[in-house]
């Protein structure tokens, strides 16, 4: 929590390659911003969407749960978590037992139970819905059983004996948390090097604040620092220390490094004061306090995707006044989730469907507005997605003070290639085998860099699938106890 609060009143350091201007004060004021909210109110604007259960709470859910054979949660799960065990352990009110089999399949438990997308995985799966009945709340009930663990401070793993391999993650998001858990449990001497202040990736920086705040994701964190694994944090590789370096001192490598900077719109003005990227704005709503967060009185925001949603929220949260996402294709075809799409809705946002940017408009260096015009759905493209075209003649403008770039992240093709050996898709993403193991057979890669920006979740599965991999490349020593 220190580190948070010194990081927050430094206000600097942080990811700065990431996004360029990234947790450095807005250079020059925006031309309107909306007005202080007392802090009360952004307390209960950013309050959990998904609060903590109490006892009585979690013992009705989890009496309601069927225990279901070949549980169709468990299978929905990527990590596999046993659901109707941890359920059950809940009934019976073992909650070490049930935050065991949790963190055993996923040792990101903790924040999966408040970011996963439960709505599209377990409880999307849960048996319940045949019945015409809610699906059990499982993501709540897996964080009433892990904050149990956490707040009382009981151990839940411990390092394995020292099998005398050296491995290193490279990133400390949860792609890398999970695999250098798993490494440690066997005995692997693991280091993880990380450009931040701090640990957790997008978990820290990037994730809504009302499904979890950063605090959270540095708590769980915790959990792979108490199986011995070494954090070396602002390092970045490939500049600090060279990927040819970390080759040469480890037996076996993890890229974790997600993805990097938010993608350009290539439009004219967007170089203005008052044009962001996605995660720069989002970012800072975790790691400064929120009353000392800018935003427009009126804000546009391009993409439909649930990145979109985290901004378009966080923007009415912080008190802008009117906010516009605009989205080339129609209201079918938006990417992000039903569940996101709502909370937006119920947040006031203003959605333009069939609607593009043409380009941003200011006054004296500053974001005034958005020029857009309207769109018509062509013929679908190579991924079956109906290609946009412009209307000519349909331009209008809005008055706007910020515009908020989200359309996806770009791959960190550059240091990738900066490693001998690796491979990359044509996407920018790593090209891996069944293993994880890429071309250049001491490194293996997961999460957000391999698979193109998923979940929390999948990067958890991959960093664990990544170091079974490891291990099994490396003959699976064992040390003696
Ligand atoms: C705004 C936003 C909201 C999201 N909301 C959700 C959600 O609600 N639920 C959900 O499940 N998922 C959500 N996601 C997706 C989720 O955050 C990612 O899928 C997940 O964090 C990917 O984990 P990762 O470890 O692959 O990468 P990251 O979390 O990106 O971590 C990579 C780490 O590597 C570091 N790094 C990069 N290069 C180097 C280098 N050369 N040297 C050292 N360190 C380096 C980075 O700084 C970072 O700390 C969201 C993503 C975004 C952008
Ligand atoms: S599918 Fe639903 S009812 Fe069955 S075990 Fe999973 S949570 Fe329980």
């Amino acid at each position: 929590m220190a580190a948070l609060q010194a990081f927050t009143r430094a206000g600097s350091v942080g990811p700065a390659r990431l996004c360029d201007s990234e947790f450095e004060p807005f250079p020059m004021p925006l031309r309107e911003t909306a007005p202080k909210l007392l802090p009360e109110e952004y307390e209960k604007n950013f309050a959990e969407i998904a609060p903590a259960l109490n006892p009585r709470q979690a013992a009705i859910e989890a009496a309601r749960c069927l225990y279901c054979f070949d549980a169709p949660c468990t299978i929905a799960c990527p990590t596999h978590i046993d659901v109707p065990a941890f359920i059950k352990k809940i009934a019976t009110n073992n909650l070490t037992g049930s935050a065991r089999t949790i963190l055993s399949a996923n040792i990101l438990g903790h924040s999966c139970g408040r970011v996963c997308p439960t709505e599209v995985l377990c409880e999307g799966a849960c048996v319940m819905h045949e019945k015409e009945e809610m699906p059990i709340e499982i993501g709540r009930l897996q964080r009433y059983a892990v904050d149990y663990v956490l707040d009382n401070g009981i151990r839940m793993f411990h390092a394995g004996a020292l099998n005398g391999k050296k491995a290193a993650c490279i990133g400390a998001g949860p792609a890398s948390l999970a695999c250098a858990a798993e490494l440690a449990k066997w005995g692997y001497d693991v280091t993880i090097f990380d450009r931040n202040e701090l640990p957790g990736g997008l978990n820290t920086y990037g994730i809504a604040a009302y499904k979890a705040r950063a605090k959270d994701a540095i708590r769980e964190v915790e959990l792979v620092k108490q199986l011995g694994v070494k954090f070396r944090q602002k390092i970045e590789v490939g500049r600090d220390i060279s990927f040819a370096e970390i080759e040469k001192q480890f037996d076996a490598i993890f890229i974790g490094v997600g993805l990097g900077e938010t993608w350009g719109l290539s439009l004219p003005g967007e170089e203005l004061h008052g044009v962001y990227g996605a995660i720069e704005f989002v970012a800072k709503t975790k790691v400064h306090p929120l009353h000392e967060v800018e935003v427009g009185a009126r804000v546009a925001c391009i993409g439909a995707g649930n990145t979109a949603i985290d901004v378009v929220t966080a923007a009415r949260r912080l008190g802008a006044d009117t906010v516009y996402l605009i989205y080339r294709r129609g209201e079918p075809e938006m990417p992000a989730f039903e569940y996101e799409y709502q909370l937006a809705k119920q947040d006031a946002v203003v959605f333009l469907w069939q609607t593009q940017p043409v380009r941003v408009i200011g006054e004296n260096g500053a974001v005034i507005g958005i020029e857009c015009m309207r769109t018509k759905l062509g013929p679908p493209d190579d991924r079956g997605r109906r290609i946009p075209e412009a209307i000519p003649g349909t331009e209008f403008t809005l008055e706007v003070e910020m515009v908020v770039r989200a359309v996806g992240q770009q791959p960190v093709t550059e240091q990738l290639r900066a490693i001998e050996g690796v491979q990359l898709h044509k996407n920018g993403t790593v090209k891996v085998n069944e293993r994880r193991q890429t071309g250049n057979p001491k490194f293996f890669a997961g999460g957000d860099c391999v698979n193109g920006g998923k979940e929390v979740v999948d990067a958890v599965a991959e960093g664990m699938s990544a170091a079974s991999g490891i291990d099994a490349w490396l003959g699976a020593p064992r040390g003696k106890a």
